[in-house]
């Protein structure tokens, strides 16, 4: 789950790292409220949950709180990577005299915390890792021990020389990494990380994404949720229960289990067609979760043809193809049908899908053979 810019600045600043304060501000008047009561030049920010904000226009400098005011109502509304921004950050603006990156992801390589730094910060860092990779430092931290002295001040003499804005760094890094493991983070990250023309080092954004998995046990990080801000069709699958991630392609994909689902989803490229999502159904299914999964599979317009892939075991051949046929009858089914099921009462379900006129194959390369030409051939 992605925080909001405003949410994981409160996070970083009860533990302490340095930041301006500002407000959050969902019409221009609110705006012009916090601007004044700021005073002087403000920065607004598009509160969205999508990295390279400043390069889409989301991210302004306005001098006055009318031109806050003025910079918000345009900002407000624009839709940017797909996200319409409903919130924004005022803060005061920084007199910036460089831009570090410094960033913690969950690394599955080291199966520990990862540090990132970089004096190559601010919105070109993407750039910075594909062209010279070797301006990214990178430091694996052994959570037995924690981020020790002596690292987090390696790390920030790779940013700066000024032995206080090192000492500064290495404080904020200490303090990231116990937000990170304190919270269930997978990433924490500040870009920029900047220094002042006054010499002081300060988090100037500030992006968390927490581990779904952490929220059962910490609702008030589960409350953080802003399901208005997420893609709809993932919203509704998880209400439902499904683990579904909604990609590019025209190939609505309907399996159970998510080694199978990842083993569908290489088969449909292999055979040179693309997915449009991820979807497990998930071990024990029943009608209502396969009902469930086309209304948010039909739903996506880029969808050209949808194709079952299912191996019974737990799972009821039976209850998916129960669940096909009511989904038919609840709603129409415009699309093009391909089912795959084998295993668990696969007769009983061969039997429905032929009662209604469908049909069910064995094979799972038949199958997705088939999607993808009547993927094709809808383009
Ligand atoms: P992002 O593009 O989504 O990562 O948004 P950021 O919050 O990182 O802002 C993008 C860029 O805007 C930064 O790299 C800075 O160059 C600029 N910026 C952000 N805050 C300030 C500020 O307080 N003062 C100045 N001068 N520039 C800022
Ligand atoms: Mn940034």
């Amino acid at each position: 789950m992605n925080l909001h810019e405003y949410q994981a600045r409160e996070l970083l600043k009860a533990a302490g790292v340095p930041m301006l304060d500002g407000g959050v501000a969902a019409t221009a008047d609110e705006v012009h409220a916090i601007a004044s009561r700021i005073g002087g030049t403000v920065v607004v920010k598009a509160q969205v949950h999508a990295g390279g904000r400043g390069k889409a226009g989301g991210v302004k400098l306005a001098k006055t709180p009318a031109e806050a005011k003025e910079v918000a109502a345009r900002i407000l509304g624009m839709t940017i990577k797909g996200l319409v921004v409903q919130k924004v950050l005022v803060v005061p603006a920084a007199d910036i005299a460089s831009e570090s990156y410094v960033g913690l992801i969950m690394d599955r390589e080291s199966q520990r915390p990862l540090f990132m730094v970089s004096s190559a910060g601010g919105i070109d860092i993407e750039e910075v890792a594909a062209k010279t990779p070797e301006k990214i430092h990178r430091l694996a931290v052994d959570p037995r021990f924690g981020l020790m002295p002596h690292q987090s001040l390696g790390l920030a003499l790779k940013l700066y020389q000024d032995f206080n804005q090192v000492r500064a760094a290495a404080r904020m890094m200490e303090q990231l990494y116990s937000v990170f493991m304190a919270n269930g983070a997978s990433l924490a990250e500040i870009n920029p990380l900047a220094t002042t023309s006054d010499g002081k080092v300060l988090a100037l954004d500030a992006k968390i994404s927490i581990d779904d998995n952490e929220l059962d046990r910490r609702p008030d990080l589960a409350a953080l949720r802003d399901e208005s801000a997420e893609e709809p069709s993932e919203v509704t699958a998880r209400k439902a229960n499904l683990t579904f991630i909604k990609l590019d392609g025209n190939v609505g994909c309907v399996v159970n289990g998510a080694g199978l689902a990842m083993a569908t989803m290489d088969l449909v490229k292999y055979y040179g067609g693309d997915p449009a999502n991820f979807l497990d159904i998930g071990g024990s299914s029943n009608p209502e979760k396969v009902v469930n999964a086309l209304k948010i599979i039909t739903a996506d317009p880029s969808v050209k043809v949808i194709l079952f892939n299912i191996f019974g075991g737990i799972t009821r051949t039976d209850d998916v193809a129960n669940g096909i046929v009511t989904a038919t009858r609840q709603f129409k089914v415009d699309l093009p049908i391909v089912i795959r099921l084998t295993g668990t009462n696969e007769k009983e379900a061969v039997k429905i899908l032929e009662g209604v006129g469908m049909k069910a194959l064995n094979d799972m390369d038949e199958a997705v053979k088939q999607a993808v030409a009547l993927a094709k051939g809808a383009k």
